[in-house]
């Protein structure tokens, strides 16, 4: 079959790291008879060199007509002084809007072969953890009214922020959670903060709902503080946690910190189409760009998720998968991953190690 994939590049590290995602794909696409065709396109940082500003409507255009849209991350100190609309980062939310990805889906698992950068205590860790945060993304206090007003007990100026769900919102994104529950280990969390918020408690019965429809899947709830404390307590307990756009985005960097290993985590955000937008969970790392030493594997699985989640090739990323994993077991490891006295591998090697062991699976 033939996959067309916009690449957004990006800043820093971002063209070394997806070249090896690219490596990768074609080795896969060889070895099961696919093509995956990819149109380079500018954003963040790059497109403000060259275009005066982070995001054109040819690369919205580019990215809308693909199948997907493969990204590295964008930013750096060079453009941090910029006027605040024409921020690298503008490109992100530019794209996320203009494709309607409304689902961020961000797995966070414990790999054994790197138990040792695990934050957590190894008795409390146990036999590890295998999450997936599904956040919403394009609703709740981030899209509500933002203003200021006087306050009426003379405490001077008051900030705003609406905080709404829809239910067609909730329904959407549950629908997503339990979808993807049913193919792991058949459990939602249903995180809110329902016994003080009006949203909460509409996303609250919103998910109980949509639960009827998934009678094979678990459902629990979970107040957000509760959650954030059960993410480093016993993360184990955990397989689909569900949640709203501002609880999902802290609790989605809490549940990453947790494995120990940025460079490692990937992650998607898909539209109704189920097309989607995948990219490492971490930023464009400038002090180490251009060096050839950032570690590839998050682009390499967001790669992978690309190939589950937009194209169905099930197959083909769970070989991605096992050959992380395996070279991994193997003791393979850039940088970032090294224990002090381990052997280190080039951003380059460690693609070209995980193509091999994708030849031989
Ligand atoms: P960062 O994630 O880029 O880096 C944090 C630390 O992790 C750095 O020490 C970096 O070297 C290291 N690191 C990150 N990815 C790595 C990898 N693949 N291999 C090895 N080490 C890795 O976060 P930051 O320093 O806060 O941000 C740098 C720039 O990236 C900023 O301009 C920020 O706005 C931008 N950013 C972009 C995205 C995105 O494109 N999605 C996300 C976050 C930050």
């Amino acid at each position: 079959m033939d996959f067309n994939i916009a690449v957004v590049k990006g800043d820093g590290i971002g063209p070394e790291i997806v070249d090896e995602a690219i490596k990768v794909l074609n080795c896969v696409g060889e070895k099961f008879g696919h093509t995956f065709n990819y149109k380079e396109v500018l954003a963040g940082g790059c497109s403000i060199d060259v275009n005066g500003v982070p995001l054109t409507q040819e690369t919205i255009d580019i990215c809308k007509n693909a199948d997907s849209v493969l990204l590295g991350a964008v930013g750096g100190p060079k453009w941090d002084n910029v006027d605040s609309t024409l921020r690298p980062e503008k490109a992100l939310l530019g794209l996320r809007s203009e494709l309607g990805l409304f689902a961020n889906i961000r797995p966070a698992m414990m790999y054994e072969a790197l138990a040792d950068a695990c934050p957590i205590k190894k008795e409390i860790i146990g036999d590890g953890f295998d999450l997936v945060v599904c956040r919403e993304l394009t609703g709740d206090v981030y899209f509500g009214k933002h203003y200021r007003k006087e306050s009426e007990n003379g405490y001077g100026i008051m900030g705003c922020d609406d905080m709404n769900y829809s239910t067609y919102e909730v329904e959407r994104i549950a629908r997503r959670a339990f979808e993807m529950a049913r193919v792991r280990s058949k459990k939602v969390t249903s995180v809110d903060k329902a016994n003080v918020l009006e949203t909460s408690r509409v996303w609250r019965e919103t998910v109980t709902k949509v639960a009827k429809d998934y009678p094979d899947v678990e459902l629990d709830y979970m107040y957000v503080d509760n959650a954030a404390m059960q993410l480093v307590r016993n993360p184990g307990q955990f397989d689909v946690i569900v949640t709203g756009n501002l609880f999902g985005d802290i609790l989605s960097d809490e549940a990453s910190m947790i494995t120990g290993s940025i460079g490692m985590l990937p992650s998607a955000s898909l539209n109704e189409g189920g097309r989607g937008m995948y990219e490492p969970i971490h930023g464009s790392a400038p002090d180490i760009a251009g060096k050839n030493i950032a570690n590839p594997i998050a682009t390499i699985l967001s790669a992978a998720m690309m190939l589950k989640y937009s194209f169905n090739l099930t197959d083909e990323a769970n070989v991605i998968e096992k050959a992380v994993n395996d070279v991994l077991n193997d003791g393979c490891r850039t940088a970032d991953i090294a224990l002090k006295g381990e052997d280190v591998l080039s951003t380059s090697q460690m693609g070209d190690k995980i193509c091999e062991k994708i030849k031989l699976g």
